[in-house]
């Protein structure tokens, strides 16, 4: 059994070869992407759960590869946070979004997603209250979307970058909710404005007793702690209508509207109806 995996290993070689070249790459690609202006960012609505009318949107980035396509986030962000770019990604996705949301009405707000490798950043705040200064957006419409990763691994410098954002007015929400290892002690701890419920639970809640039960205690809890709480991946009527039951506040997903560009997302604006 030993030879038989020592030969795979060797078999394999030459096809890890193949990867890791075609990653440096894909890494080259990016890097070109993001000085060709070559990224745009997306906008999905995030509506009030009762009236189903638009609260803000979540800009989510995409990348126009010149050969494969439209390349997924879940499959660049990681490479950016590896190859160190990430930092100036972010920076670009902060002001891009930033720039839109002010030509937004003002009861409308961007949310926007922060890597915990930006935290590394002893800057990070200063930094997105500079390009809030710049582009002229209040802080108080722009919410941080950070995940429980960071509060782990960099719990000191996040909560100072934290702090120093939510008083300046920036609101901050603790995004896929229930997924990661964070003790419950964290939402005392940290400047949460938001808990968004992670769309697992949001999918499984009609078949399985047990995600809905928790769907309810993290509403529930929100509640109790004055967070607002926000239901992911909602695609059916019938989730909306039992979130609706729970009043949760917020719900996103494909049922309200699909991620889509910039204009569209302005188009949502002044159609001003119920999603
Ligand atoms: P996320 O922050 O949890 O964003 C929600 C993801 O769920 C998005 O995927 C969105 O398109 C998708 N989604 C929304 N509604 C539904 C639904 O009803 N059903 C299903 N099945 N999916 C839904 P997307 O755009 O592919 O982004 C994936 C992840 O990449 C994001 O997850 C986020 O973690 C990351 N990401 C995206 N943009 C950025 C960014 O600008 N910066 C950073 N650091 N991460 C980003
Ligand atoms: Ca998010
Ligand atoms: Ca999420
Ligand atoms: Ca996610």
């Amino acid at each position: 059994a030993k030879e038989a995996g020592r030969g795979t290993y060797r078999f394999f070689e030459p096809e890890m070869d193949r990867r890791l070249v075609e990653r440096r790459k894909l890494e080259a690609d990016l890097r070109q992407a993001l000085a060709a202006d070559h990224l745009e960012l997306f906008y999905q609505p995030l509506a009030d759960c009762r009236s189903v009318s638009v609260q803000g949107f979540e800009a989510l980035l995409r990348w126009r590869h010149p050969e494969r396509g439209m390349v997924s986030p879940a499959e660049f962000i990681p490479l950016a946070e590896e190859c160190g770019l990430i930092n100036a990604m972010g920076a670009w996705v902060l002001r891009t979004a930033c720039r839109e949301a002010a030509t937004w009405p003002a009861h409308i707000s961007v949310a926007v997603n922060l890597s915990p490798v930006q935290f590394r950043q002893p800057d990070l705040a200063a930094e997105i209250l500079a390009i809030l200064a710049e582009t002229g957006l209040v802080p108080q419409r722009l919410e941080l979307e950070i995940t429980e990763g960071v509060l782990i691994v960099e719990p000191e410098r996040t909560l100072a970058t934290l702090n120093e954002l939510k008083a300046a007015g920036v609101r901050i929400s603790l995004d896929d909710f229930g997924t990661g290892y964070s003790s419950l002690s964290y939402l005392q701890r940290f400047p949460f404005d938001k808990l968004k419920i992670d769309r697992s639970f949001i999918h499984a809640m009609e078949s399985h007793a047990g995600s809905m039960a928790i769907v309810r205690a993290v509403i529930a809890l929100g509640r109790s702690l004055h967070l607002a709480v926000t239901a992911e991946g909602v695609e059916t009527e019938k989730q909306l209508v039992l979130l609706q039951a729970q009043a949760c506040d917020q719900a996103q997903g494909y049922l309200l509207g699909k991620p889509v560009p910039a204009a569209e997302a302005r188009h949502l604006i002044a159609d001003n109806r119920p999603l």
